[in-house]
């Protein structure tokens, strides 16, 4: 091998546009899988298990072809990254592992927010476009506009541009041709101290922690002691291999090659994107600007039954065993007894369970010191002259929006009333009409796009809107703690809740009246009527009434666990459940 014959590449690509297939047609192409029969629509690159059951390709996947070039066999290294907006840091450092990386735009859709912020990604680490469009095939199509889209957004020379059908295979072999010819070989030496760039991992049950390398200098073997350079850990190769894009051991993996290592780490969270490993003994300069991943929105998960903790910690436990973008930490209240605090990278993982139990992390500035707070009941209870808290500020991100002009007040609208700052908007293809497209950027609180501000965005535009969102530091913001009590019913009801809430002082009355309508739903009746309200300090802004139960309604809805409940009420002597 050298490193002349190696391209590694990744494909950008917002959702749908179609990545998976042009990467089926380039594994294909290049004999690495047969090419599948007609009507057969899997995707090889999309098999994993779990990213099926779940939805979405959380999980990158990598693979590397052989192809003939000039008679000379090259090594493609196709690096995938992942395709979600909560995991830009993670794309970047995917990223960082090639040298090259195929713009693709869906020619019947479009430029769209998360290929525009991936695309500056990759070219801030300089690394070679490949501008392809996608779909020339659709009667929908419109190559010659969506060119001038992308030379406007990108700078794209139209020349440059590869027309492809990904589906029909129509051009894909000029995009092979591009790779070799565009994109630059890695560099690095077998006789430099080993240095290993870590860009992605997965989980095995029987092996622990799989991560993928690009190897930069050494030469990497099993049995091979090495090092990461973030955690100082030490580990001994076990398995070693490159991905093809099932796997296939290899004895040795050389500079410029992509490959997968097993060196018994345990969990997810021990294979930190970017890290660097070195040889034990000969340590190395870290690939720079690696920082770990830090969970920017928290949420506290308590069993219904606190006998049933165990179990709860057991599975969330599996959970971040796989994935290392939840991180978990051990919590107790004294109402809900023993509970989890689950730390997420971003709002991906919240679809499923209401927004409003989540958290972000405050930051809470006092006279003398700044503390950063991830959990309700460290929250300053009160702000103001007399505490020694000067400011609280919330985490901010700097959001943009790509959509069709007619929606463009819709979407005004949609961030004033999520707090948005600093509104701006440019067209992104000028003097087209109707179709005009619109990029909107704003700073908007954090605490307000993992609510409901996805659905609203997709919703309010019927669908075309596209979204995507960077870290951008924090803000002074006027926050107000609600302090949340009736925690018993709420964990009867089956819901997890958050310990307190913390609201802007602007949305306090909607928070207020959202909960208790939400409280009215959840919480089983009882013999007498009950009053539910919320409270910000003294002042009531929400209240309801829960109508007393008839004996037949309650059995049908409650079950088996009635007797249980209704005792457990009687036990704390409830007769009004105040939010204060
Ligand atoms: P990804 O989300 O970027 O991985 O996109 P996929 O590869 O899953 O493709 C999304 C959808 O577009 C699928 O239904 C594909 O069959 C379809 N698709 C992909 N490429 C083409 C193409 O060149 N022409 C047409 N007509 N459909 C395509
Ligand atoms: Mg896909």
């Amino acid at each position: 091998f050298t490193c002349d014959l190696i391209r590694n590449f990744s494909i950008i690509a917002h959702i749908d546009h179609g990545k998976s297939t042009l990467a089926d047609r380039l594994l294909e192409l290049t004999g690495t899988i047969k090419k599948k029969e007609v009507g057969k629509n899997e995707q090889v690159l999309d098999k994993l298990k779990v990213e099926r059951e779940r939805g979405i390709t959380v999980k990158a996947q990598t693979a590397s072809m052989m192809h003939s070039f000039g008679g000379k066999q090259h090594v493609l290294n196709l690096i995938d990254t992942p395709g979600h907006v909560d995991f830009a840091w993670e794309v970047s450092r995917s990223l960082a592992a090639c040298q090259g990386a195929l713009l693709l735009v869906d020619a019947s859709q479009g430029v769209q927010a998360q290929t525009i912020s991936v695309f500056h990604i990759a070219q801030e680490r300089g690394l070679k476009i490949i501008p392809v469009l996608n779909k020339i095939d659709l009667p929908a199509a419109q190559p010659e506009r969506i060119a001038a889209q992308m030379q406007s957004t990108f700078g794209t020379d139209p020349t440059d541009i590869i027309q492809i059908s990904a589906k029909t295979g129509r051009g894909v072999d000029q995009v092979l041709q591009a790779i070799v010819d565009r994109i630059p070989p890695p560099s690095g030496t077998t006789t430099g101290p080993l240095k290993a760039f870590l860009f992605d991992s997965m989980y095995d049950r029987y092996r622990g922690v799989i991560s993928l390398v690009a190897l930069q200098d050494g030469i990497l073997k099993k049995g091979d002691r090495i090092a990461s350079c973030h955690t100082k850990k030490k580990y001994e190769i076990t398995d070693i291999g490159i991905l093809n894009p099932e796997e296939i051991p290899v004895t040795s993996l050389h500079p410029g090659q992509v490959g997968y290592i097993a060196c018994n780490m345990k969990e997810s969270s021990e294979a930190h994107i970017g890290d660097t490993l070195y040889r034990v003994g000969a340590p190395v300069d870290p690939m720079p600007g690696f920082k770990p991943a830090k969970a920017m929105v928290y949420a506290g998960i308590f069993p219904i039954d606190t006998s049933d903790f165990p179990k709860l910690e057991e599975s969330i436990k599996r959970l971040a065993l796989t994935d290392r973008s939840v991180t978990i930490q051990r919590e107790s209240s004294t109402a809900l007894g023993q509970g989890c605090r689950l730390g997420f990278l971003g709002t991906l993982h919240m679809d499923d369970v209401s927004s409003s139990l989540f958290w972000v992390p405050y930051k809470i500035v006092y006279k003398d010191k700044e503390v950063y707070v991830s959990n309700p009941t460290e929250f300053p209870d009160a702000i103001d002259v007399s505490s020694k808290v000067k400011e609280v500020q919330e985490p901010v991100v700097k959001a943009s929006i790509i959509v069709p002009e007619e929606y463009f007040g819709e979407m005004m609208d949609l961030c004033f009333t999520h707090r948005a700052e600093e509104l701006e908007h440019k067209y992104l293809d000028a003097g087209t009409g109707t179709e005009s497209r619109i990029m909107l950027t704003c700073v908007i609180p954090l605490s307000e796009i993992v609510t409901d501000f996805f659905d609203q965005l997709k919703s309010r535009s019927s669908g075309f809107a596209s979204f995507d969102y960077e870290e951008a530091g924090y803000k002074p913001s006027n926050l107000a703690k609600v302090p949340s009590f009736p925690w018993y019913f709420f964990s009867m009801a089956n819901l997890s809740m958050p310990l307190a809430l913390v609201v802007h002082r602007s949305h306090e009355d909607a928070i207020g009246k959202l909960w208790v309508k939400k409280l009215v739903k959840v919480i089983p009746r009882q013999m007498f009527e009950v009053p539910i309200q919320a409270a910000v300090g003294k002042k009531i802004i929400a209240r309801e009434t829960l109508s007393a139960y008839r004996a037949d309604v309650t059995a049908g809805l409650y079950g088996g666990h009635v007797e249980r409940k209704m005792k457990a009420s009687k036990e704390i002597g409830i007769d009004t459940l105040v939010l204060t």
